[in-house]
């Protein structure tokens, strides 16, 4: 039996009248948050007190799109077009990872969320060649909550274009299902239900349509979930259209793929009638603005979406394309892009941009009634941010400062499952210092074998 109060801080339940309690309490007992109040109200004695006075009480953040293999190659690939960027660069440089490489990269990824708020991350697509297992027990030991996906693929595609992976990321469809099982049973649920495993399914040109029925099927055999790109760029409807006479949601609902506990990343160039079908289905789209501007894939239509009925969460992408992994500065990043792509200051409010950082993100993955909000009877994953800083005093509006002043580092203490994970920016449960080293000395040589150099003024040399 171990118990938490944090008491004195303004807590942020996100609950479902979403209130704001100043002078908060959290009561944790165990892995669960207990009771949720006036701190002067909670009367339960707890062996550990945390005082929060000055600070942000929140719901751990929830990322549904990552790349844990991707943070090892930050900065090796800017300033290109998606293709491009994959063929020349991401898909090179991952097609050279070794196991070590894909457990340094996955930790140095888990440093950066814990360190930034996240506790629950949805990552997309895991090859062989990452080492599931590794990640998996770094996962395990970071305390963090996670939810992996291994790669399914059929073809070395990228939508029309044929043949484009990398060598050493082509995959046998056959050995990617039959992992997928294997893992689902040795990991799902595990780490005292922080550990998922789902279907990373290749993005459209990358699977055959059997074989998107195959995962479809296989997931619901499992009772799991389903992950992968889709509508990320204009190229993506246009090879739908072409060989299938079919927009992308329409075809993968086809398929079978579009329902709850199905994520698709990016959806920038869904139209309205696919966002009918993700709405009534419940599959849900993972925005990743950042991403999206950077690789000048367009801009999602977000607003129209979540009127439309459709479950909206945030994601970071990954480290070439973001190119860092910390959703409080993603929730800025997906409002200012929509006031102006819309000339409308009005639209995509901070209130709107934390519930797709907090509730949405956990609805996605069907862990609606886990995590997501300060509730008694969910998880206790809490993070609480200090607002001792200049860029957010005074305080007028908590919600606002969230969304429009705050970044990662704010973020003081971070608490899983009831364990406090970080505490005064420490995390408790890697050892940064090693992993700050593994990945200098990783990197570096992974560029050297892969036979890419980058100038240090970013211009070709
Ligand atoms: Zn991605």
């Amino acid at each position: 039996m171990s118990s938490i109060l944090i008491s004195g801080g303004i807590v942020i339940t996100m609950d479902p009248d979403r209130r704001i309690i100043k002078n908060g309490g959290v009561f944790v007992q165990n892995d669960e948050i207990s009771e949720v109040g006036k701190a002067s109200e909670i009367r339960n004695t707890a062996e550990l007190k945390i005082k929060a006075e000055g600070m942000i009480v929140l719901p751990g953040l929830v990322d549904i799109h990552v790349h844990l293999a991707q943070a090892l190659i930050r900065g090796c690939a800017d300033d290109a077009s998606l293709i491009d960027w994959l063929q020349k660069y991401v898909w090179p440089l991952q097609g050279n990872f070794d196991l070590e490489d894909g457990k340094t990269s996955a930790e140095l990824c888990m440093l950066e969320m814990i360190k930034s708020g996240t506790t629950t991350f949805l990552e997309s697509n895991l090859s062989a060649r990452y080492g599931f297992d590794g990640i998996a027990e770094s996962l395990d030991a970071s305390g963090m909550r996670g939810v992996l996906s291994r790669t399914v693929m059929g073809l070395p595609s990228y939508g029309g274009q044929k043949g484009i992976m990398h060598p050493g990321m082509i995959e046998d469809p056959e050995t990617c299902l039959h992992e997928v099982e294997a893992h689902h049973k040795r990991w799902n649920g595990k780490a005292n239900g922080r550990i998922s495993v789902w279907y990373g399914a290749r993005s459209l040109g990358g699977c055959t349509p059997e074989l998107y029925r195959r995962i479809s099927e296989g997931a619901k055999k499992l009772d799991t979930g389903v992950t992968m790109h889709l509508g990320e760029v204009q190229e993506d409807v246009q090879f739908a259209k072409r060989e299938y006479g079919k927009k992308p949601v329409e075809f993968m609902n086809d398929a079978g793929l579009v329902r709850k506990k199905v994520v698709f990343a990016h959806g920038v160039w869904f139209t309205e009638d696919e966002w009918q079908i993700l709405a009534k289905k419940g599959a849900s789209v993972a925005h990743c603005p950042c991403s999206n501007m950077k690789l000048a894939s367009g801009i999602a239509r977000v607003p129209e979406m979540i009127r439309a009925g459709v479950n909206v969460g945030l994601g970071c992408d990954g480290g070439p394309s973001n190119n860092c992994y910390d959703l409080i500065r993603e929730m800025k990043w997906a409002s200012l892009l929509q006031k102006v792509r819309l000339l409308d200051p009005l639209t995509m409010k901070a209130h709107t941009v934390l519930e797709m950082a907090t509730v949405n993100g956990a609805n996605a993955l069907g862990m609606q009634d886990e995590i997501g909000s300060i509730e008694t009877g969910k998880k206790a994953d809490l993070i609480l941010l200090s607002l001792k800083h200049p860029h957010l005093t005074p305080i007028y509006n908590p919600v606002s400062h969230l969304a429009y002043s705050a970044e990662g580092s704010d973020v003081e203490t971070v608490i899983v499952n009831g364990k406090i994970i970080m505490e005064n920016r420490q995390v408790k449960t890697l050892d940064e210092k090693k992993i700050l080293q593994q990945a200098e000395y990783r990197g570096f040589r992974l560029l050297e074998r892969t036979g890419i150099s980058i100038s240090p003024n970013g211009l070709e040399s």
